[in-house]
C-alpha cells in the first residue's frame, strides 16, 4: 500500500508491502545465521539484477550513493591521473570534485542542462587524451537525463580506459548489462529504484576494476576501500562469520526481500515495467501541455517545465492533493523545471499513477497553471 502522501520525488520512494514488513523486525546481530544467510542471499541476486558474471564482486556497505561515488573515485584513480567525466548535472559536477579532490586531472564533456552528450564527442575524447578512467551518471537525477551506457562502456573499452558509472537513479529500473557491456563499476544507493528506504551503498566491481585497485599506489581511506570490504563480502557470501565494521542488520535483509521481488518478476520484465509506465506518464503530461527539460528522458524521472502561469508555489498544491513530486534541482535551471519520479514499486500501481498525474494537473491549475488536466487523465487512460 503506498503512503499517503504519495512519494513520487525521484527517492527516496514508495517501497513495497513486503519490504516494509521486513524493515519492521528488531536489530539482528551481524553474525546470527539468519542474517549471514539474507546476506549471501542478498550478494547472489545482486549478480542477477547487475547482469554480472561470476567473478564480478558485490559490495553492499552502509551509507548512500555518494560514498559509493567516493569509494570509486578513491579506488580506482591515483593522483595525477588522468580521467574523462561525461558531466550531464548535478552528479556530474559532483564526481569532478571528488575525482579533484583526489587529485585527478580531471577533464570533462558536457551538455547544456537537458541534454546528453553525442558518443562521438566522447570517443574523440578518449582518443586525444586516453584517459585512465570514464566515469558517467546513467540517470542524473538534476536533468532527468539518460546516457548510453553501452555506448560509453565500449568506447572506453576501445581506449583500455576503465568505465565506472552512477547508477543511483537507474539501477534496478533502467536496461543494464554488467557484463555483456563490459562495465567496470555500476554503482547505487538503496533508496531509488532497488526499493528500500535510504542507508545503503551498493555497487558491482568488475575484476579489472579489482586490479586498478590493487595497483594504486596512494590507498584510499580506510573506510572506502574495496580490499578492506572485499573478504567481508566474500565471507557473507559463504555464510561464514566476518566484521570490518557493523553491517546494517536490518537492511540488508531488507534488500534481500527488494532484490527477490525484481528477481522474481524477472529483470527483463522489470525493466520493461519501467519503460512502459515512463512513456504512459509522459504521454498523459505531454496531452497535459507540459514539456520535458530531458531531450534524453530517463525511465525513472521525468523533469517538466513550469507551464505558462505557474511555478515552484504549485509543489505545494500538488502535495495538498496527496502526492509530492519534488522542485528544480540544477542550479542553472532551477526555477524552471521540476521533477516526478515514477520508480519501484510504485510503478505497479496504475492507482497512484493516476492520481499522481491528476495530482499534478490539478496542482498546477490551482496557482494559475495552463494545462489541460482531462487531456493529460484521457491520455493516461488511452482513451
Ligand atoms: N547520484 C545520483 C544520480 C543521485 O540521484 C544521487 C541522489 N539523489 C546520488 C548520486 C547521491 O546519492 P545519496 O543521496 O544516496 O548520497
Amino acid at each position: 500500500m503506498p503512503s499517503t502522501p504519495l512519494l513520487m520525488i525521484p527517492g527516496p520512494i514508495e517501497i513495497s508491502d513486503a519490504v516494509f514488513a521486513a524493515t519492521c523486525v528488531r536489530p539482528a546481530s551481524h553474525l546470527a545465521p539468519g542474517f549471514k544467510h539474507a546476506f549471501a542471499g542478498a550478494l547472489r541476486k545482486m549478480r542477477t539484477v547487475w547482469r554480472a558474471s561470476a567473478d564480478h564482486h558485490p559490495f553492499v556497505v552502509a551509507g548512500g550513493g555518494t560514498l559509493a561515488m567516493e569509494a570509486a573515485a578513491t579506488n580506482l584513480v591515483d593522483p595525477g591521473h588522468t580521467v574523462l567525466v561525461v558531466n550531464t548535472g548535478v552528479f556530474g559536477d559532483r564526481m569532478v570534485e571528488m575525482l579533484r579532490r583526489r587529485g585527478a586531472n580531471v577533464l570533462q564533456v558536457g551538455a547544456e542542462p537537458g541534454h546528453t552528450v553525442p558518443l562521438a564527442e566522447v570517443r574523440n575524447a578518449l582518443h586525444e587524451h586516453r584517459p585512465h578512467a570514464l566515469f558517467a551518471t546513467h540517470v542524473d537525477t538534476s536533468t532527468g537525463v539518460r546516457v548510453d551506457v553501452a555506448g560509453l562502456a565500449g568506447l572506453a573499452r576501445e581506449v583500455e580506459a576503465l568505465s565506472i558509472f552512477d547508477g543511483v537513479c537507474a539501477t534496478g529500473a533502467e536496461v543494464f548489462e554488467m557484463a555483456s557491456w563490459g562495465a567496470d563499476v555500476y554503482l547505487t544507493a538503496s533508496q531509488k529504484a532497488i526499493g528500500l528506504p535510504a542507508g545503503l551503498a551498493l555497487w558491482m566491481a568488475s575484476p579489472r576494476a579489482l586490479e586498478a585497485r590493487r595497483a594504486l599506489n596512494s590507498p584510499p581511506p580506510m573506510t572506502l576501500d574495496w580490499l578492506a570490504w572485499l573478504p567481508i563480502l566474500e565471507a557473507y557470501g559463504r555464510e561464514d562469520d566476518a566484521y570490518f565494521s557493523t553491517p546494517p542488520t536490518t537492511l540488508i535483509p531488507a534488500l534481500d526481500v527488494s532484490l527477490g521481488e525484481l528477481v522474481e518478476e524477472g529483470i527483463d520484465a522489470v525493466f520493461a515495467r519501467h519503460a512502459s509506465v515512463a512513456a504512459r506518464m509522459r504521454g498523459a503530461f505531454g496531452a497535459m501541455g507540459l514539456q520535458s527539460l530531458s531531450h534524453a528522458p530517463a525511465n525513472t524521472i521525468t523533469a517538466l517545465l513550469w507551464p505558462n502561469g505557474a511555478d515552484g508555489r504549485a509543489l505545494a498544491a500538488i502535495r495538498d492533493r496527496g502526492v509530492i513530486v519534488a522542485g528544480g534541482l540544477h542550479p542553472v535551471v532551477r526555477s524552471t523545471y521540476f521533477r516526478v519520479g515514477h520508480m519501484g514499486a510504485v510503478t505497479r500501481d496504475v492507482d497512484a499513477l493516476r492520481r499522481t498525474v491528476e495530482a499534478v494537473g490539478e496542482g498546477l491549475r490551482a496557482v494559475g497553471g495552463e494545462v489541460d488536466v482531462a487531456a493529460g487523465l484521457a491520455a493516461f487512460d488511452g482513451v
